[in-house]
């Protein structure tokens, strides 16, 4: 590997990162320096945040510590028998860039992955390292993300947990064939196991900190994981029960999808061209709809047309009334919660909204429109004082009439 200087191995190994979607930094403990001590918090004001150039918010220093790999994942440009420009850095040049980056107020933590160096547990290590020198050696108290490697260690992907905030490990594909085709070094039950060790040394961690104050916090911003969509044949219903099934068995935080991005040279089995962006904007909403709405997952892929994919030209909330009109009208003035939630057009805050209201009067379709940006799509859906749809919810081009109606942008648009 030639020798490059800082600045050219961050140009390298954090443009390497961009195609990392599982960064967010929701749900860590407070922690902050003020009082003299220690370096960085988890909150605050006046943190940079730079985004990637496919438009996703990264206020973290997201980088790899390499993209050299000895791993030959298909779908992946750092794969070993990729021709691309490698660069690594030590952990010590990775500490330094990160307290550099905070002190200068550009980023509010670390998102820290690595191409397979040598071996898993080499690699674990290295990562290791740099989070523990942040903590131990810096007083570190920004946000740490760790991506952890399956098969390492198990010991130190635990040591990954008691530095980092959130730690993460990829299924990286939807289904074991999709696995088993791109990604033959990988596989589910090793995955599996290691998301399941980090599920129990999460939960360890938080009953022994019930019980003992001093008792070390272990990831408390939980595991993610993230999903490649469209490199294989999974269909939107495929993905939305595997990441069911991955929040019911490890208690993920958050799931992440990541739209395949064609790369230089790729094998053949892969598809020459990205899904749509909407398919992973889909994926998003449907996952926020069994996280936050009470949709079990099977309701979810019934919104699904019969190839397992959902519409991209209407939200799945808005595919599921269409096709189970019998759950409506709802009136806004009597249903509970759950049925309210299941309305297109109202979130859970227009529903917390709704519920509060509706104590002291009866609530007219006026105050329903204030809380949504197109009372259009969701009159046919509900009963208010003065509205009731009577034949409009069961009419045969109701789709049409409240999709969102394709733009036809100008060509010469500034
Ligand atoms: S192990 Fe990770 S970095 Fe290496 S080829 Fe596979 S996906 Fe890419």
């Amino acid at each position: 590997m030639p020798q490059l200087d800082t600045r050219a191995k961050l140009a390298i190994l954090a443009d390497a990162a961009k195609y990392d979607a599982s960064c967010a930094s929701s749900g860590t403990a407070k922690r902050d320096s003020r009082g003299g001590k220690g370096v960085g918090s988890t909150e605050g004001m006046g943190i940079c945040h730079a985004y990637a150039p496919d438009g996703r918010c990264i206020s973290l220093l997201k980088i790899l510590l390499t993209n050299s790999c000895i791993f030959d994942c298909a779908y992946c440009i750092n794969r070993k028998s990729s021709n691309v420009r490698r660069a690594r850095f030590t952990a010590q040049e990775v500490v330094e860039l990160t307290l550099a980056f905070y002190k200068r107020n550009y980023i509010e933590g670390l998102f820290l992955s690595s191409g397979i160096i040598r071996s898993s547990n080499y690699t674990m290590e290295q990562l290791v390292e740099v989070a523990r020198s942040l903590r131990e050696d810096h007083d570190f108290r920004g946000y740490i993300h760790l991506k952890t490697i399956p098969d390492a260690d198990p010991e130190l992907v635990r040591q990954a947990g008691l530095h980092a905030d959130r730690v993460s490990i990829n299924v990286e594909l939807p289904t074991e064939r999709g696995l088993v085709d791109l990604a033959p070094e990988k596989s589910v039950p090793q995955i599996e196991g290691a998301m399941r060790d980090m599920k129990s040394s999460i939960v360890d961690a938080r009953d022994a900190r019930k019980r003992f104050k001093s008792a070390p916090r272990f990831a408390p911003a939980g595991q993610s994981t993230q999903m490649i969509v469209g490199a294989d044949a999974a269909s939107d219903a495929d993905i939305v029960g595997r990441a069911s099934q991955l929040y019911d068995r490890f208690s993920l935080r958050r799931v992440y999808y990541s739209a395949f991005s064609p790369i230089p040279d790729a094998s053949a089995v892969l598809p020459l061209k990205r899904p749509p962006l909407m398919r992973e904007h889909r994926l998003y909403q449907s996952d926020w709809l069994m996280r936050f709405y009470g949709f079990a997952p099977k309701e979810v892929q019934s919104a699904a047309d019969p190839a397992g994919m959902l519409p991209l030209d209407i939200d799945p909330k808005l595919a599921w009334a269409l096709k189970f009109r019998e759950s409506f009208p709802v009136d806004v003035n009597r249903a509970p919660r759950e049925m309210l939630l299941r309305i297109p057009g109202l979130g859970t805050k227009a529903v917390a909204r709704i519920l509060t209201s509706r104590r002291w009067r009866n609530l007219r379709l006026d105050d329903v429109a204030r809380l949504t940006v197109s009372i259009a799509k969701v009159r046919p859906f509900i009963v208010t004082a003065d509205w009731r749809p009577t034949l409009l919810t069961d009419r045969n081009d109701l789709r049409a009439l409240i999709a969102p109606k394709r733009q036809q942008y100008e060509l010469f648009a500034a």
